[in-house]
């Protein structure tokens, strides 16, 4: 019926002069459309209207309204508007009273951290690349912004002065949102209506009162210096310059700043704990890529935050954080630390702190190749120097680094270090090589994995959402992967040339499930489904892409915190992983693991870990792997 339909609203369209474009709503991939519509087959019937559409070449939009019902699957959304050739626009679950929707609005809307979540995807680059209109963009921005720092509404509307709406029984409102009519055009002139004393009073109230907290995603016309902003967010020249920007600030100030930093010899070595006079609630300040993490760092500053407490009486954390919503997320979702509070890492904030901390603590994470980060620690390890607070290095890994002014960076920070704990041999190798005394320990991660495990029990109930995907009488794998990164490879590598071994891998992962179709069930995790570094969620979706619909594959859409993974992985029967916190969660459930190293002609830290454990015969290159060594693998996991 469409495929007739449509030809003839387009026909009929142009002979008017009419615009048209064909709008599809859809909420989720399959059951979560169709629970959300509430109609069973709906999701099937809005793909084929886009196959459709799309055949027809008829200009097509995807409309997906965002809640808490499927928050975690805006990227399938996307994903799926890639592969068909649309554009998709996000917008929120909004009250309308007209649609006496409250309570349901209520029940349905954003959490802080799903907030945080959904803030981070609309101002991702890989969703402002994808969305062509500049006005769109600033939206995303003004909403993101909105949702992790509050504040009133700066994008504009038309429907201030330029609009209405009108229902299909006559009623004409100043907009969706407003919850009386101007009067009905059935029975008055819409003129008089729309410029009556009473719309202009309505109008000015709503103006003052309603926009400025307004969340819908109409819009409106930008000045001409937003729109210019609009065009170049995430713009090639955009990145470039904020590039350049870091690369003049990293090799101007990085030399002054290391020599400066050379007056101050190996900090005070830390004080034993008695010797601690202040009165003052003892607290350290931690530093690392805070802004950036996903659940593999929770635990790792899980387990930070336990050796502060255990080995220095440390009873309260500050975490300085780039993007402190995201941190936050995490921090609270830690179970049994110190009390943490997380603030903004600017200059101004960490002077205001740091001279109230006992420490300051570069924690869990790689001191590695990353300019605009590094300047920045050791401009705070300068401060905390001045002060004489001592300094700690707890949980890093040192490197890769390309850049010879990062290498010596890292190597000031250490020697500024009172005390260095690290997590790999080949960083304590490094260490040694600059003449510098470290310990080595394992990654942080295991100490909080071990102690949220006993906590939490032997397989606690699932939440629901699990309950469905995990009931099967297969045997259940697990499967972690992460997309590819040309920091990991070794020398210069293209997209294109990332993107084929990715395609490789895949094809060969996807014929291996396809040998055990009816064994064995799939479950795909995300230990990082936000963009910022690079989302697990987009890699899972390209491997549906290459499964046929006989392999047993599901997508855990979620972005689950430390005790949800570990509750996770207690039902599986064996794991493949590539993220290396994924494989640090595993190993430590001792989960039969497959790993997959994601480093490009060299052994990244997946590699190392394994090759540590003794489980060297257990990972492969993500290069060099093939389905033959993947099956055999697979039947060792169901023989198990
Ligand atoms: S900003 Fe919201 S409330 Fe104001 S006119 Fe636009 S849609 Fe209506």
């Amino acid at each position: 019926m469409l495929r007739q339909l449509l030809p003839a609203i387009v026909q009929t369209c142009s002979e008017k002069g009419v615009t048209f474009t064909l709008n599809i709503s859809l909420d989720g991939q399959a059951n979560v459309h169709d629970e959300i519509r509430q109609r069973d087959g709906s999701y099937n019937d809005a793909i084929e209207s886009l196959q459709i559409a799309v055949s027809l070449h008829i200009p097509t939009q995807l409309q997906c309204t965002v809640s808490s019902a499927n928050v975690y699957g805006v990227e399938g959304i996307r994903h799926l508007a890639v592969k068909f050739g649309v554009e998709v626009v996000f917008r929120l679950a909004t009250t309308i009273s007209r649609l006496n929707n409250h309570e349901k609005i209520r029940d349905i809307s954003l959490t802080d951290h799903e907030k945080s979540f959904f803030a981070d995807f609309i101002s991702s680059p890989a969703t402002l690349k994808k969305t062509k209109q500049p006005n769109r963009r600033l939206l995303y921005l003004d909403l993101a912004r909105r949702l992790t720092q509050g504040g009133t509404r700066r994008a504009p509307c038309y429907f201030q002065h330029e609009g209405v709406m009108l229902t299909s029984s006559g009623d004409l409102y100043t907009c969706s949102i407003c919850d009386s009519p101007m009067g009905n055009v059935f029975k008055q002139s819409p003129y008089e209506l729309y410029f009556s004393p009473r719309t202009s009073e309505q109008r000015d109230k709503m103006i003052n009162e309603t926009c400025p907290n307004c969340l819908h995603d109409q819009s409106g016309a930008w000045s001409p210096i937003m729109l210019a902003k609009g065009m170049l967010a995430n713009h090639p020249a955009e990145r470039l310059l904020k590039r350049c920007r870091i690369a003049a600030s990293f090799f101007t100030n990085g030399p002054i700043m290391l020599s400066s930093s050379r007056r101050f010899s190996r900090n005070k070595p830390t004080l034993p704990i008695t010797e601690h006079s202040s009165n003052l609630v003892k607290t350290a300040l931690l530093i690392g890529c805070y802004g950036g993490e996903h659940v593999g760092d929770a635990a790792i500053l899980g387990g930070v935050l336990m050796r502060l407490h255990e080995d220095f009486e440390i009873e309260k954390a500050l975490v300085a954080s780039f993007r402190s919503d995201r941190t936050r997320r995490w921090s609270e979702s830690l179970r049994d630390c110190i009390p943490t509070e997380v603030i903004e890492y600017t200059d101004e904030s960490i002077e205001k702190v740091l001279p109230t901390c006992t420490y300051l603590v570069f924690a869990g994470g790689p001191l590695m190749d990353l300019p605009g980060v590094l300047i920045r620690h050791l401009s705070t390890a300068i401060k905390a120097a001045n002060l004489n607070t001592p300094i700690l290095i707890e949980g890093c890994g040192i490197g890769p680094f390309r850049l010879k002014l990062s290498m010596a960076i890292v190597r000031r920070l250490l020697e500024m270090a009172s005390s260095i704990r690290l997590r790999t041999q080949a960083s304590i190798d490094i260490a040694s090589a600059w003449g510098l005394a470290a310990r080595l320990d394992r990654d942080p991660a295991f100490d909080y994995l071990d102690m949220r495990a006993k906590q939490i029990g032997h397989k606690p109930p699932l939440p629901t959402m699990l309950q469905h995907i995990c009931k099967t009488p297969r045997k259940l794998v697990g499967i972690n992967l992460r997309p590819l990164w040309q920091r990991y490879a070794k020398g210069h590598l293209r997209p294109q040339q990332m993107r084929t071994i990715e395609e490789n891998f895949l094809a060969e992962l996807g014929q291996a499930m396809k040998h055990f179709h009816d064994t064995i069930r799939f479950v795909f995790f995300p230990m990082n489904p936000d963009q910022y570094g690079f989302s697990d969620l987009s890699v899972a979706y390209a491997l549906k892409d290459k499964l046929s619909l006989e392999i047993d594959y599901h997508i855990w859409e979620y972005e689950p915190n430390v005790d949800e993974v570990i509750t996770f992985l207690q039902r599986m029967d064996g794991c493949i992983t590539m993220r290396f916190h994924a494989s640090i969660f595993a190993l430590a459930q001792k989960i039969p693991t497959i790993g997959i190293d994601y480093g490009i002609a060299q052994q990244s830290k997946v590699g190392d870990l394994f090759s540590e454990a003794g489980l060297g015969d257990n990972v492969s290159s993500v290069e060099k792997i093939n389905h033959q060594w993947l099956i055999e693998k697979f039947n060792s996991i169901i023989e198990s």
